[in-house]
């Protein structure tokens, strides 16, 4: 069987940037720039969608490589899932099946989001699953992978709102990768300036198309290849609200970009019976685009507003510990 780990390297040349596969070693050539990642992503996803193997015949292809990929530790365990991960300041690209226990240990990386895994050509969808299976994944579980997965995939600079807009255009895309939002639902997100979507298309993930609806957008996800085909539209915008409602509350009134990406990742990342969370500080800080360093002031900030309770890093891990105001709505309550 072939094994499922893909990886690209984006190599320096005179004339730019060339994406070198290690798959296929006569593909392609030169990229400039600011399309690399993404066509690096595109590449590689490319392989994961053509080497479509049934969930219970794929391993841990970190695990087949003797867990080179992270630092030591158990053991692998936990549901296979593909594994995006970039190394060396985004010069290489690595898609691969890893399970939890790998995927966890593994730094600068994220599992891609099940609904574009569930998204399986050709599988019968009609059939009934005959072997016992949990629930898919509630709203809060898909905004908390999709947050993981753009904090990956998005450019490191990508400004907070960039980073809102795409959370909402994920959960809310169809199956031909396009996203429409209309005006109001802009103007509610507080992301009707033209320049984050420019900021988007400029990095590649998405093209604006023209509209004829006055103020509303309608957008073609780029990055798509990874997350398309996704069947559960319905969960996914059931997501996107749920997302809406952690940056929205009413308590918090207009603020910013930063604490309101701040507060969905808080609710995100929060026990639903007890509204406390804890992440390392770095992760919360790659997931919205800003420094470790800024995040004291944000937190604060949302303390202020009456979204968070209380808030502690521990000095010895750099791990942030939280208590919500609110507890985090279960999706089933919704
Ligand atoms: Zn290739
Ligand atoms: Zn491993
Ligand atoms: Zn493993």
């Amino acid at each position: 069987m072939t094994p499922r780990a893909w990886t690209v390297e984006l190599r320096s040349h005179t004339s730019g940037l060339v994406l070198v596969c290690q798959q296929c070693p006569h593909a392609d050539g030169h990229i400039d720039a600011a399309s690399a990642r993404s066509a690096a992503l595109a590449h590689l996803a490319h392989h994961a969608r053509g080497d479509l193997v049934p969930l219970h015949l794929r391993v841990c292809q970190c695990h087949e490589r003797g867990c080179r990929w992270h630092p030591r530790h158990r053991g692998c365990d936990g549901p296979i899932r593909l594994l995006l991960a970039c190394e060396r300041g985004g010069r290489l690209w690595r898609l691969a099946d890893a399970c939890g226990a790998c995927a966890a240990a593994t730094a600068r990386a994220a599992v891609v989001p099940e609904t574009a895994l569930a998204g399986t050509p050709g599988r019968p969808t009609a059939a009934p699953q005959r072997k016992r299976q949990p629930r898919g994944p509630g709203a809060q579980t898909r905004v908390r992978e999709i947050l993981s997965y753009l904090a990956t995939a998005l450019p490191p600079a990508t400004s907070a709102a960039a980073r809102l807009l795409a959370l909402q255009c994920t959960l809310r895309m169809d199956a031909t990768m396009h996203v429409r939002l209309p005006k109001g639902m802009l103007r509610s997100l507080r992301l009707n300036a033209p320049d984050v979507w420019d900021e988007l298309e400029r990095a590649q993930w998405l093209r604006v198309m023209p509209t004829s609806e006055a103020g509303g957008a309608v957008a073609e996800l780029l990055d798509a290849t990874l997350l398309g085909q996704a069947p559960a539209r319905d969960d996914r915008r059931h997501a996107a609200d749920w997302a809406l409602r952690a940056s929205c509350p009413s308590r918090a009134g207009a603020v910013s970009p930063l604490p309101r990406l701040a507060s969905i990742y808080l609710a995100a990342h929060a026990n639903p019976e007890t509204g406390t969370g804890w992440s390392p500080l770095e992760q919360m800080a790659r997931t919205s685009g800003d420094e470790p360093s800024e995040l004291p002031c944000v937190l604060d900030q949302l303390v202020k507003e009456g979204l968070l309770a209380s808030w502690r890093v521990c000095p010895e891990s750099d791990d942030l510990h939280w208590t919500l105001r609110d507890k985090p709505r279960p999706a089933e309550q919704d």
